[in-house]
């Protein structure tokens, strides 16, 4: 089961601590949102896994992580500048923007006027200056996506690691687009993060690279409790490809909005690493312009079998964290109904995305030996580095239950009078609601076995 609108996601995610607008108390800046206390768990937990998935479980990929702020000159090489850019209609009534792609019918979708104008070109990256001259000529942009800054650390990145192809560099990091129209909660957002692999490849095994990508990909999805019928496979029009790619499959998802793109996985061939070998002869340090073709540095691989310099095909991967949230908070989003009447709301989160991976609620909370164990208990399954654990003494075991259902948490353990005399505790599942009575002694292997 899945959520039945957006709305109830947006109250959970405020309620419970996930999700909240920017600066609420100052109205709020569109299309921005702050990460709360088990916010900002889920979303690390999904960014370690994704990390897991592409650097440590493989041998043949590295990480990295860059600067925000980019040289103007690497978003014009990459085409950036020129072509980042969604086709931007005013109406002339109401004064509303919007995308140009988003306009149905030729009306305004806010005030239904057909007085618009023709689309224009507005590019979506943010500038900002650097250092204390404010006069246009000193400005970086923020990158509006994590990938510029992986190629051109490609050379670093080789001659610090010795890699040969195929291999990839990994990153996870903010990016910013100026959206004309952020919206649907957090999947579309000005301010977001992007999981992003460039894969580089030998010309040639490009296509087979790009394929063997995809499965992965969707398969890393699916274990982080996406299901297939929420998944759609895109093979992107050429007439919609972006600039840089000669093939690109998109990974939907059915958002409680409709169904959009969750991650790309576009081959993106030598474009930018031969661009960025090309480009480099007139750039600018400090003002001055460095005319040097000696400067150039080649971001090109040399093959050690024949000494040839191959400038590799990439192969790239772009998962945006935020809608991976959103997807997964949909996708385990249940509320059952019991034939008494009574209901309960239950994030069937998959354990390692859990924010809290258990509760140790002591039965009396006012019960100074029973307190003392369950912080015991606590600190026992905290040292074994699962994630969070939580002493929840708020003194009523059904509210609790209700609440850790509602924020996905895997496992709730009771502390009560028997745990003082047989050293034993009580398990209750998430799901099944059922409990189990297990020693102290079980407590780690029992957690180690259901929480991973
Ligand atoms: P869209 O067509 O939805 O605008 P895109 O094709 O421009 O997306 P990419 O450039 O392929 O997106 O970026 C890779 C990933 O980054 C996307 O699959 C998405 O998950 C994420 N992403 C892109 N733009 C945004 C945004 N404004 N807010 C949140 N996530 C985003």
């Amino acid at each position: 089961m899945v959520a039945e609108n957006m709305d109830e996601l947006v109250s959970l995610c405020k309620r419970r601590g996930f999700i909240y607008q920017t600066n609420e108390i100052y109205g709020g800046l569109q299309g921005l949102y702050d990460y709360g206390p088990l916010g900002v768990e889920l979303k690390n937990n999904l960014k370690s896994s994704w990390w897991s998935s592409m650097v440590y479980e493989r041998d043949d990929v590295e990480g990295l992580d860059s600067s925000i702020l980019t040289h103007p000159h690497v978003l014009k090489y990459s085409g950036h500048e020129e072509t980042f850019t969604d086709p931007l209609v005013d109406c002339k009534d109401c004064k509303s923007r919007w995308r140009a792609d988003h306009i149905k019918d030729n009306l305004c979708p806010s005030c239904g006027s057909e007085n618009l104008t023709e689309p224009r070109p507005f590019n979506l990256m943010f500038k900002t200056n650097v250092g204390p001259v404010d006069d246009g000529s000193n400005f970086a942009y923020l990158r509006p996506e994590t990938a510029q800054q992986i190629f051109t650390n490609f050379k670093n990145v080789i001659d610090s690691t010795s890699r040969v192809l195929p291999f990839g560099i990994a990153q996870i990091g903010k990016a910013f687009r100026n959206e004309i129209t952020p919206r649907n909660f957090i999947f579309r957002v000005r301010e977001f993060e992007q999981m992003e692999l460039e894969f580089f490849v030998e010309p040639g095994t490009d296509e087979d690279w790009h394929e063997k990508w995809v499965e992965k990909r969707i398969e890393w999805w699916e274990n982080q409790g996406i299901s297939k019928e929420n998944i759609q496979i895109i093979d992107v029009p050429k007439k919609d490809l972006s600039h840089y790619s000669k093939k690109t499959i998109d990974i939907m998802y059915k958002f409680p909005h409709g169904v959009e793109e969750l991650e790309g996985i576009a081959n993106r061939t030598d474009f930018d690493i031969g661009s960025h070998t090309r480009h480099q002869k007139d750039f600018q340090i400090d003002s001055k312009v460095i005319k040097n073709e000696d400067s150039v540095t080649k971001l090109a691989i040399q093959n050690k079998k024949t000494n040839d310099w191959v400038i590799p095909f990439v192969i790239e991967p772009s998962a945006g964290v935020d809608r991976g949230v959103l997807a997964i908070l949909n996708e385990s989003y249940r509320i059952e109904k019991f034939d008494d009447g009574r209901e309960r709301t239950v994030l069937a989160l998959k354990p390692h995305l859990s924010p809290i991976k258990a509760a140790v609620i002591p039965l009396k909370r006012n019960n100074d030996e029973i307190v003392e164990k369950a912080l015991d208990i606590k600190r026992m399954l905290q040292s074994l580095k699962l994630g969070r654990v939580l002493l929840d003494n708020s003194g009523n075991i059904g509210k609790s239950y209700r609440r850790h259902d509602e924020v996905g948490t895997p496992m709730c353990i009771t502390v009560d009078f028997q745990s003082l005399d047989d050293d034993t505790i009580t398990v209750r599942d998430r799901d099944t609601m059922e409990q189990v009575r297990i020693s102290c002694d079980e407590a780690p292997n029992y957690f180690q076995k259901n929480l991973l």
